[in-house]
């Protein structure tokens, strides 16, 4: 990463750990996941409500965690908030290319999220961007209301 673009990611992770975008719950008709990373200490509560077409209505979440954790939570709730449930697949997926392989072209549609691909060299703190990704995955595969837990560790 050239400095501009470290200047950057620096300014938007800091950002979103402070001021968390769609923080908070939905407290009726969601899907509920808990997720969480125990080498970190990161935890998150992610809210999920979908639409009958399966489109991703709202999404919104609680917890604590690094800022890594915290700003790529914010981030992807951001982005697949509205978005139809193939898109929203498609974007989990592409995010998980971009933080765990060498891929060099990442889809535009990311935005910002394209910043975190800084993580790939540090396996710790790959499992602190994927936690709600991770969740998010989860909440695709719950029937509606339904709650459930995930872990970046195999129990
Ligand atoms: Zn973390």
């Amino acid at each position: 990463m050239n400095s501009d673009l470290e200047d950057l990611y620096q300014q938007v992770i800091l950002d979103h750990s402070k001021r968390p975008r769609n923080f908070g719950e939905i407290p009726v008709g969601a899907v509920h996941v808990h997720g969480d990373n125990p080498s970190c200490g990161d935890e998150i509560h992610l809210h999920v409500k979908f639409a009958a077409d399966g489109a991703v209505e709202d999404i919104k979440f609680t917890g604590q965690g690094c800022a890594i954790s915290q700003a790529s939570a914010s981030l992807m709730t951001m982005k697949i908030k509205g978005k139809p449930r193939v898109e929203a697949e498609e974007l989990a997926h592409a995010f998980q290319t971009l933080i765990t392989t060498d891929a060099t072209d990442s889809p535009r549609a990311l935005g910002d999220l394209r910043l975190m691909n800084g993580v790939r060299k540090f396996p710790q703190r790959v499992k602190c961007a994927m936690l709600a990704w991770r969740a998010f995955e989860q909440a695709l595969a719950q029937t509606p209301e339904s709650e459930a837990e995930v872990s970046t560790e195999p129990k």
